[in-house]
């Protein structure tokens, strides 16, 4: 296995066979970032083609410090999209993948199944439409319950009716993301950690990415540059930047978002047994907040949806404002569910009246890499844009995690012509 690391720091809690210092000056594809999308892409592509010389730059020193390694771990059947969009048909056909992906890899997993709540007869209609939507999508088993039907699947949760879906269910994408990384290095293709690309520039028939390796505890800063022709940027948060040094338009703009889980206390984790979330707002692209069981045996409630803007510029951004004048009142709610343990609990307390502010100890929190758009629109679609040589994921929010082998194989399609 060929997993390398800049600073020398052990990555994938296994011993690196090839600790490198520096990405190589030439390869054929450059995939920046090492994200779940990034490693899915890089396997998808060297599969296709073997003959590739491929390597992946990961600007942090270990596997999975961004999106993947923070976030509710559930494998989503496809219900809440919108017919026909890339998420709907993406993240079908990528939970399947992603399932029977863990079955061969022996990856803890389980298809627990959710339900989706109802409160009060005010949200029916919107219940129908999730319905409506996840029909039209194709998602396995979905099923309509009463509200005692409900409290056959989750005993302690009340409402006045419920969407089942069978199958969705839950992992820890990082331990698939490292599966990726262990597979890509076994055939030959380096993940270089501690490697951030900062520049990019057009080369007759190559793209340059101007890097810079370590610069943590052990020192030794290296800058260099890795030409190829052709490179997938799959960056998260840095998504906007880096397409923009690439001559893409700054439209949309990456706006962080943190989401923060509290963890109930492990003597009232029984009081929830799969996932329970609520109806969402459909204007909105987050799915609200939910009580989920992970694969480590936690039960988390959350996440909240606070703006957790990198810098005065994301504030300056006409979308953000636009955005925040629109969503303020929403913004408000957040603001109480992230300051108060009180406000947290009771949104969980609508659902599953027996949660209490004291049942939470410890939690973690995730940063999403929304992408707002000038007008101040919360981008909701999967977003794959092109510029010269290369290919940038603009926006990759949840179910990109469910659906990063079938999201890699589109990226693959547009990708190969660049590799002819
Ligand atoms: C709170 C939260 C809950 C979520 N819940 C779910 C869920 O339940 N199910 C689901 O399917 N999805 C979920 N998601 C979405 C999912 O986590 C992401 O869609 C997915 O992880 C995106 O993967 P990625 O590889 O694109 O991004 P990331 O994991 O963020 O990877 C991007 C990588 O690029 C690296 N990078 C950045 N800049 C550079 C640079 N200049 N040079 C080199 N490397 C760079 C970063 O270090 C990072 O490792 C959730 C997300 C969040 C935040």
């Amino acid at each position: 296995m060929q997993i390398s690391t800049s600073s020398g720091a052990e990555s994938l809690k296994s011993k690196p066979a090839d600790v490198a210092a520096a990405p190589p000056a030439e390869c054929d594809l450059a995939v920046v970032g090492g994200g779940i999308l990034g490693l899915a892409v890089a396997r998808e592509l060297t599969r296709r083609r073997p003959d590739l010389n491929a390597v992946v730059l990961e600007r942090a020193p270990v596997l999975a410090t961004g999106q993947t390694g923070a976030n509710s771990g559930v494998i989503h059947a496809g219900i809440y999209y919108a017919p026909g969009s890339l998420k709907a048909r993406l993240c079908v056909a990528g939970a399947a993948e992603m399932y029977e992906f863990c079955e061969q890899h022996g990856i803890r997993h389980e298809r627990c199944g959710k339900v989706i709540v109802a409160r009060h007869e005010g949200e029916l209609a919107r219940l129908d439409e999730l319905e409506r939507r996840g029909r039209a999508n194709g998602v396995p088993g979905l099923r309509r319950l009463s509200s005692g039907e409900l409290r056959e699947i989750e005993p302690h949760c009340i409402g006045v009716a419920a969407l089942h879906s069978p199958a969705t269910g839950i992992v820890d994408f990082a331990d698939v993301a490292r599966a990726f990384a262990i597979e890509l290095g076994e055939e030959g293709t380096r993940v270089v950690f501690g490697c951030g690309v900062e520049g990019v520039r057009p080369l007759p028939g190559r793209i340059g990415l101007g890097y810079r390796t370590g610069g943590g505890s052990a020192g030794n800063v290296v800058q260099g540059e890795t030409r190829a022709r052709f490179a997938v940027f799959c960056a998260g948060a840095a998504a906007d930047r880096l397409a923009v040094a690439a001559g893409a338009s700054p439209d949309p703009r990456i706006v962080p978002f943190r989401g923060a889980y509290k963890y109930l206390r492990p003597e009232r984790s029984g009081l929830v047994r799969s996932l329970i979330y609520p109806v969402p707002d459909p204007s909105l692209p987050f799915l609200g907040v939910h009580l989920s069981r992970h694969i480590d045996g936690h039960v988390s409630l959350g996440p909240t949806a606070l703006l957790a803007p990198r810098s005065a510029r994301d504030l300056t951004w006409p979308g953000t404002w636009r955005m925040a004048r629109r969503w303020w009142r929403t913004g408000v709610t957040e603001i109480q569910h992230a300051l108060s343990r009180r406000a947290l609990a009771a949104a969980a307390a609508d659902y599953v009246p027996e949660i209490g502010p004291r049942d939470f100890d410890g939690g973690f929190s995730g940063v999403r890499a929304q992408a707002v758009a000038r007008d101040g629109r919360l981008v909701d679609d999967f977003v794959v844009s092109e510029t010269e040589r290369a290919l940038h994921v603009r926006n990759a929010p949840s179910p990109a995690a469910t659906s990063s082998f079938a999201l890699a194989r589109l990226i693959a399609d547009r990708s190969e012509p660049g590799l002819e």
